[in-house]
């Protein structure tokens, strides 16, 4: 048996009676086996995505609270960090801030004296304390008009029994993300059980996948170690090397699976497309406008990928309106004339159609078949030769498609996993998907792999500004090409910040714009109040239920604020039929007012919306901001965007300062890693990258050193035929990333 390296305490006692399910449990047991962990529990720990004991042993803690050296409250000095260990004197909660806020009002005494406490926006705390309750808190210690007190600090109740996760009080405690109604209390306990048993028990469980050279390297701690550190450490110090132990074991895994990808795509073949100058100088010619200087040298990078005779995998960034699908078009048409198909893929009908629009009028005039493919509507457009359009079944594209007598083929990103087959495809053209197209190359490799075929080339396409840096880490098996400037003549979106009094006059003024046939987003952070957030007493109390919902901002616009008009919302919990209709109504001026969540379709073009009004704006990071607010100003019309916030936080204001004076994407970006860390990148599930690794992407020479670290192991040992563990591993990282 493993031997553990750490001691456990006497409580562990009691364990050993619990329920003969835990002896079999290991890593993989889904979490109802755990004893405790009833069906209510399960579903706010699946909200969580926490499935098996694995990932409840994955569960980390954010912190840790010290509480092992008690100052005598009498002797608390202001500005500093203190805890304290006494009795609840007083405790109660009222409404501050125009009832905006909980204020919890608290004090606690010892032998020595008694502090006031105070915390905000926390109204379940006194569902927790009572007058009388033992307990220890963390804090700063702050100078108030009437004295010191200590200003939201974490604490612990003292049970008079023995309870888990409670034996020690005096040490370090985790605290776990506190989300769900899982209190890390509570978390606390059923952890350290289910670790002590899974550590006491599996003997295959929990193997080292690092190689030993890396581990030297880094000088990481071991596994089982490291797991155990992390939870209930003997010390900040090992606290942190665990902590660094499990940051670097994620980027590893990144670094090796994107060097291996990169590997595999050079060891597969494609046709080598070659440019033809003429051809494009023709097609750049024949644009009603003029090329950017970015959108130039980006068609040239891609051209060039094109011309290699393995296959390409390039993104191409650029903000909305930067105008992306030129240059796509240009990729497509010299493909096209070299006598490859090319497919282009959007992640909405709507978006498909436009595409459809755009690119066969540019295109029409080369003599090329150009079909739209919907799923629904069973049938295709061809513009060929004059430009004249013809339907045709679906059937009757897929036969054109297999024969080849189909150019370039637009669709839904559904084209390419569904049975559409071509007779040579060239070029895979990905619009707006946040994977990268991950899975359809994926897809595509195995194909190539299996018949031992070239597969095509393929280009991605995403206006999320995301910083070079931070793609090159995580997207490193990417080239990458930015359009980092607007074409000529859009006008400046006027962006302003409107404190609550401001209210009445932005809706008066979008009035007047909707007069001049003119549209309005309104952009809320959430669409439902907060599911049964517990007693409606409760709800009335927690500031988080203010932000402001689709649903009810629809209802209170429609009802109060612009009864003449028409307003509809839109949502990612809709059906995509009923999207689909709302973006159509949006397009054709039918809705006057459209209130959505952050998710709506981000490649929409809207050119006549005018407006575009942002609520409870302390939500949302700068880029995304920025990302919505590109939505308007798509054409010579003057714009305008309303960032509506209630916080009075500085940091919100200093944040905001920025998109105010910078009309960059990707200055925002790079503002948004430094201010917030890469985890706020337009949401982790978006990246697939996890928390820890995430935080260390900041330190790029660390990055650096890691993926050096990787090249080397991969280099001698390129199967990981030494690292049977790591290559397991590294094949679940794959499946996470592309399925995700
Ligand atoms: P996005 O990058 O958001 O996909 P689009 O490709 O849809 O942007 O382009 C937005 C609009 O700008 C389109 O109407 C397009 O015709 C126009 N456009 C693209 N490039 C230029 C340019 N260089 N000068 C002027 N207008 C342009
Ligand atoms: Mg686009």
């Amino acid at each position: 048996m493993r031997k553990l390296e750490w001691k456990f305490d006497s409580s562990w006692g009691h364990f050993e009676n619990l329920s003969a399910n835990t002896k079999t449990m290991d890593l993989s047991s889904p979490i109802e086996k755990v004893p405790r962990i009833g069906p209510t529990l399960q579903k706010r720990f699946r909200k969580l995505g926490i499935k098996t004991v694995k990932d409840l042993i994955y569960h980390f803690p954010q912190r840790y609270e010290d509480f092992s050296n008690f100052s005598k409250i009498a002797s608390l000095a202001a500005k500093t960090n203190v805890s304290i260990r006494g009795k609840i004197l007083e405790i109660k909660s009222s409404l501050a801030w125009r009832k905006r806020m909980t204020l919890t009002k608290a004090v606690v005494g010892d032998k020595s004296g008694a502090v006031k406490i105070v915390w905000f926006g926390k109204p379940y705390i006194t569902d927790n304390l009572r007058i009388g309750n033992e307990v220890i808190m963390a804090g700063k210690v702050s100078q108030g008009k009437e004295g010191l007190y200590l200003n939201n600090p974490s604490y612990e109740k003292i049970f008079p029994e023995s309870d888990l996760g409670q034996s020690k009080v005096a040490g370090l405690m985790p605290v776990y993300p506190e989300t769900e109604k899982l209190s890390s209390r509570w978390l606390r306990g059923i952890i350290r059980q289910v670790l002590a048993q899974i550590l006491a028990i599996s003997k295959n469980d929990l193997q080292e996948i690092l190689p030993e050279s890396f581990l030297k390297e880094f000088n990481l701690l071991p596994l089982s170690k490291a797991v155990w550190q992390i939870h209930f450490p003997d010390s900040l110090e090992l606290a942190e090397k665990s902590r660094k132990r499990f940051a670097l074991e994620e980027l590893f895994l990144i670094e090796t699976f994107v060097l291996k990808e990169r590997i595999k795509l050079l060891q597969t073949k494609a046709h080598p497309i070659l440019m033809d100058v003429p051809l494009i100088k023709r097609f750049v010619e024949s644009l009603p406008f003029k090329l950017t200087n970015a959108q130039r040298k980006s068609a040239w990078q891609i051209l060039k990928d094109l011309e290699k005779s393995h296959p390409t995998n390039r993104l191409l960034e650029g903000e909305v309106g930067s105008g992306k699908t030129v240059v796509a078009a240009i990729a497509a048409l010299n493909t096209a004339k070299a006598g490859f198909q090319v497919a282009m893929m959007a992640p909405t009908e709507i978006l498909t159609k436009q595409h459809f629009k755009e690119v066969a009028q540019m295109l029409f005039k080369f003599k090329l078949t150009i079909a739209l493919l919907t799923g629904k509507e069973d049938k295709i457009m061809a513009k060929k030769l004059k430009g004249e359009m013809i339907e045709a079944s679906r059937r009757k594209i897929l036969e054109k498609c297999l024969k080849g007598e189909i150019d370039i083929l637009i669709g839904t990103h559904a084209l390419i996993q569904d049975k559409v087959k071509f007779k040579n495809l060239g070029l895979v053209i990905i619009d707006e998907q946040h994977r990268f197209g991950v899975e359809q190359r994926a897809k595509l490799l195995k194909e190539g792999k299996e018949k031992d075929l070239p597969i095509p080339h393929l280009l991605s396409m995403t206006a999320t500004p995301i910083p070079r840096s931070l793609a090159l880490t995580i997207y490193g098996d990417l080239d990458l090409s930015i359009i980092d400037e607007l074409p000529e003549g859009r006008r400046k979106i006027i962006t302003k910040v409107v404190p609550p009094k401001g209210r009445q006059k932005v809706y008066d003024f979008i009035k007047g714009q909707i007069g001049l046939e003119k549209q309005a987003f309104i952009i809320c952070p959430r669409i439902e109040p907060a599911s049964s957030a517990g007693s409606p007493k409760r709800r009335q109390f927690t500031s988080w239920d203010r932000v402001k919902t689709v649903s009810e901002e629809k209802e209170r616009l429609s009802k109060e604020i612009f009864p003449d008009l028409k307003v509809a919302m839109l949502h990612g919990r809709m059906k995509p039929k009923e999207k689909e209709k709302i973006m159509r109504d949006f397009k054709f001026n039918k809705i006057n007012v459209l209130v959505a969540t952050s998710v709506i379709e981000v490649g929409i073009d809207i050119p006549n919306a005018s407006v575009m009004v942002i609520e409870s704006v302390d939500r949302f990071g700068l880029a995304q901001l920025h990302q919505l607010r590109g939505r308007v100003g798509r054409s010579s019309h003057q714009s305008y965007c309303f960032l509506f916030t209630d916080s009075p936080a500085q940091k919100t204001k200093q944040r905001l300062e920025a998109i105010l004076k910078s009309v960059d994407g990707f200055e925002l970006a790079e503002k948004d890693l430094e201010i917030r860390g890469p985890g706020e990148f337009g949401g982790k599930k978006q990246w697939g990258i996890p928390d820890l690794a995430m935080t260390s992407l900041k330190d790029f020479a660390l990055v650096e050193k890691v993926k050096q670290s990787a090249k080397a192991i991969l280099e001698k040992d390129p199967y990981l035929k030494k690292q049977p563990l790591l290559k397991q591993r590294l094949k679940r990282f794959q499946e996470k990333v592309h399925f995700e």
